[in-house]
């Protein structure tokens, strides 16, 4: 990571022939248009985005493509998860094809997770694989889904079963855009930037705590955490672009996080970044209760989650919860279950996760139970 100035930094993704680089600046938008054209000379731009992103942000890269003489398209799609789907993939494929968008031209992901999902999906299938730049809008999509390359859509199976690992040639993270982001999206987002120091780094993570109210105002702590939640990710994705193996640490949180969201039927009740902050702090304390971390540890977790604005417990989640037994079905569908042993991501404190792979399904369903 190369630092130039505050609130501007370079982070590299070496993959080979498919390496990238992310800025994180907070004119990444405004300047786009220099960048684009001396990458990509004589590319035409196709730009994925939904109406909130559209309304919020899409002025500003008009503008920057505008200035630089670019040619471009627009897409704009519903806002919302449900617009990662069959429907919405096709009504993008047909629109790039539409414009007459060619291989050596750009797909531009502008929006969240779902945008960058689901554009970065019709750039790996259409004419058979086109070049696309993340501009993600949204935290979550700035330290998480931007990075790394899966991309994809919903089944009626379940979450992100259809996809591709299709990486960005460019990611353009823009502080400014996060500006206009509702906070209760900053936050869920947040619940990803805490994950990467409860992995592996637990300075980050009290660096973090130290910098909470920088990084939500807006100071130049914010491009840092970015930054560094982004070296993150890109340092796990780069040892196991695949997922075969240390990029289930990325998981933690993730297990009871999804199950949570199933419960709650992947709506307002319960966001994404929600159900992972909830998640991480059952996983800690979890592995406290079989003796393999210090539980003062989750009380310190659980804390600066609640300071971020986030839920901790299950008693946070409005409504009701499903009882124990569906939660624990729906955990057993998210993991592979072998003789009653589950996978799980657990931990021995503050930035020490690890992958046990023999977990015992009926001391979760008890722990679960406890936690009601
Ligand atoms: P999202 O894309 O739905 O965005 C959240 C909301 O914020 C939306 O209403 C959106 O319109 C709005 N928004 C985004 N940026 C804005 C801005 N700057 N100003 C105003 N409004 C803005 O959700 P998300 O949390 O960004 O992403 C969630 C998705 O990401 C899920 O589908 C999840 O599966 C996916 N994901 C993918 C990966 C990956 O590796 N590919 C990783 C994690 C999550």
């Amino acid at each position: 990571m190369s630092l130039q100035a505050p609130a501007r930094h370079t982070v590299h993704v070496p993959l080979g022939d498919r390496a990238y680089d992310i800025i994180i600046a907070p004119d990444a938008i405004d300047s786009a248009g220099e960048r684009l054209a001396s990458l990509f000379p004589g590319a035409r731009y196709g730009i994925v985005t939904d109406e909130n992103v559209a309304r919020a942000q899409l002025p500003r890269l008009l503008a920057a493509l505008d200035g630089a003489g670019l040619s471009h398209t627009e897409i704009i799609l519903p806002a919302g998860e449900a617009t990662k789907s069959w429907a919405h993939l096709q009504t993008t494929v047909d629109a790039i094809l539409a414009a007459r968008l060619e291989r050596n031209d750009i797909l531009i992901a502008l929006g969240g997770g779902v945008i960058g999902d689901l554009a970065g999906f019709a750039a790996a299938i259409t004419r058979r694989g086109m070049d696309f730049v993340q501009i993600p809008t949204s935290l979550l999509a700035q330290v998480d889904s931007s990075v790394g390359g899966k991309t994809g859509i919903n089944s009626q199976y379940g979450k992100n079963l259809v996809g591709a690992f299709h990486q960005p040639r460019l990611v353009l993270a823009d502080q400014q855009a996060l500006d206009t982001l509702p906070p209760r999206q900053f936050a869920a987002g947040y619940a990803e930037v805490v994950k990467y120091g409860l992995i592996d780094d637990e300075e980050f993570f009290f660096w973090l705590e130290a910098n909470f109210s920088d990084i939500e105002s807006g100071g130049p702590a914010r491009a840092e955490a970015i930054a560094k939640a982004c070296v993150a990710k890109a340092r796990v994705v780069v040892e196991d672009e695949k997922e075969t193996g240390r990029r289930a640490l990325l998981n933690l949180g993730h297990t009871f996080g999804h199950a949570l969201e199933k419960a709650t039927g992947y709506s307002d009740r319960l966001l994404h970044g929600e159900g992972v902050a909830v998640g991480m702090v059952l996983a800690h304390r979890f592995s406290a209760r079989l003796g393999l971390a210090p539980s003062q540890d989750s009380g310190r977790i659980e804390a600066h989650l609640k300071t971020a604005g986030l839920p901790t417990i299950l008693a946070d989640i409005p409504g009701d919860l499903p009882p124990t037994d569906v939660l624990m079905d729906a955990i057993a569908q998210d993991k592979k279950v072998s003789r009653g042993a589950l996978t799980f991501i657990l931990t021995r404190g503050i930035g020490k996760a690890f992958i046990e792979k023999n977990v015992n399904a009926a001391d979760v369903t008890q722990f679960l139970e406890d936690m009601r």
